[in-house]
């Protein structure tokens, strides 16, 4: 059996400030963002999708609601300092947690999401980071319906951000 990664790119346009940032970027300014995600699989024997990991063009699927919750947004009012590295690690959390199940095929992982905020600037999150993304703050303002049940609240993300500048000393 074959095993193979497949990665595909996304763009967004968003507008950011980085408030705590001691430099031009504290200020609102735009980005046209690249959003790519990495998946991990066995390539399929037999079916229409044979000689595939997955079909590139259903993994639109998996990050829609991403990307529209980032897309010609003021990303601050979607998450809290919203650095490529904060939107990384959320993007990767909320892939796995909400879009998983529903889309990877059986045996498929999702391995890396990358955030590129210019051709040369890049943060990713992988599978390996994903105590890094455990005691990530909750960064995104959910709509009431659209919380899972187990979501933390915005409160306790707080105090999880809290936990993280101590755990990784930043
Ligand atoms: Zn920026």
């Amino acid at each position: 059996m074959i095993v193979a990664r497949v990665a595909k790119k996304f763009k967004f346009d968003g507008a950011h400030f980085l408030p705590h940032y001691p430099g031009k970027c504290k200020d609102m300014h735009g980005h046209t963002w690249y959003l790519e995600i990495e998946v991990r699989g066995p390539v399929k024997e037999k079916g229409p999708y044979q000689g595939m990991v997955v079909d590139f063009s259903e993994m639109r699927k998996w990050v829609e609601p991403e990307l529209n919750a980032y897309d010609h947004k003021v990303l601050n009012d979607v998450l809290l300092n919203p650095t490529a590295e904060n939107i990384a690690a959320y993007m990767y959390k909320s892939i796995v947690d909400w879009n998983c199940n529903k889309y990877l095929g059986e045996g498929v992982d999702l391995i890396s999401v990358t955030v590129w905020e210019s051709p040369d600037s890049f943060a990713k999150v992988t599978a390996e980071d994903q105590d890094f993304v455990s005691v990530m703050p909750v960064l995104r303002v959910l709509e009431e319906d659209e919380a899972p049940p187990d979501y933390p609240k915005v409160d306790e993300g707080l105090n999880m951000e809290a936990e993280r500048e101590a755990h990784f000393n930043v």
